[in-house]
Order: structure tokens, then sequence, then C-alpha cells
């Protein structure tokens, strides 16, 4: 059985479980509030090949706290998670702490976004966009 270490959105504890339930009504084992309640995942080099086994595509953005553009683009990719709530799953890569996953997915400027379906990489997008824009390139990528 494969499991999956992922961080509550709500109270930041982290929670191990088995990676089928990642699509169901996890709930957190120490605030039990929803652990995935359409707000992005935090992917780390542990879970992050669990979550691309996904059935769902899954979008990515690769970002770092210091990088401007990429906190002013965190309030539009959490409210596109929300609103596409179970037909992608959203995840998001902090490359200062994750320095494995941006050198494997040669990230070189943030944030990057990539959306990959079967595991595979279908898009990919340099720089954030305003968020129709951003909704505009994800419909396309969603098709790929
Ligand atoms: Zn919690």
């Amino acid at each position: 059985m494969t499991t999956i270490t992922t961080r509550c959105p709500h109270c930041k504890a982290l929670n191990r479980l088995p990676s089928e339930r990642i699509n169901d009504e996890a709930s957190c084992g120490s605030c039990k509030e929803k652990l995935f309640d359409g707000m992005p995942i935090e992917g780390t080099s542990d879970n992050f090949s669990t979550l691309l086994e996904s059935d769902k595509p899954v979008v990515v953005d690769f970002w770092a706290p210091w990088c401007n553009p990429c906190v002013g683009f965190a309030p539009i990719f959490s409210d596109v998670s929300k609103e596409r709530d179970g037909e992608a799953r959203f995840v998001k890569i902090d490359t200062e702490d994750q320095q494995a996953l941006a050198a494997q997915y040669r990230i070189r400027s943030i944030p990057t976004i990539m959306v990959f379906k079967g595991g595979k990489m279908v898009d990919m997008l340099n720089g954030a966009l305003p968020k129709s824009h951003f909704d505009q390139w994800l419909n396309e990528a969603l098709t790929k």
C-alpha cells in the first residue's frame, strides 16, 4: 500500500494516509478539518510522485516565499484551485524547501506552472498571469 504524507492546510500538521484516500473526504488527525478542501496541497519530494499518480490532471505551482510575483499569484492559484475542485488537483512546491524537485523539473524561473496528466507534463507556463488569463490558459492546458 502506498501512503502519502500531506500537510493539513488548516493546522499545518503532517498527516500520513493511504494514497487512494487523497480523493476522499479525508480529515486531519490533529484538527479534524478536511485535508483536501480544494486548497492547493503542499508538494514535497515525499509525496509528489504519489500526487502525480492522481487520475485527475495535476496543476503545479513552483514558487518561493521571496519571489514577489509568486506571492502575488498565490491567491489566484488558491481561488482557481477551489473553483476547479474535482476537475484537477492543485499542488504548490516551495522551490526553496524542495530543491531536489526544482532541479528535477529544471525550474529556471519562478513562478513556473506545470500541468501533468498521467504523470506526464503536458503544458508549462512561465510567470504569473491575471486570473482571467490564467483560467484561459488552464482551460486549454487541461484538454491536452
Ligand atoms: Zn489539521
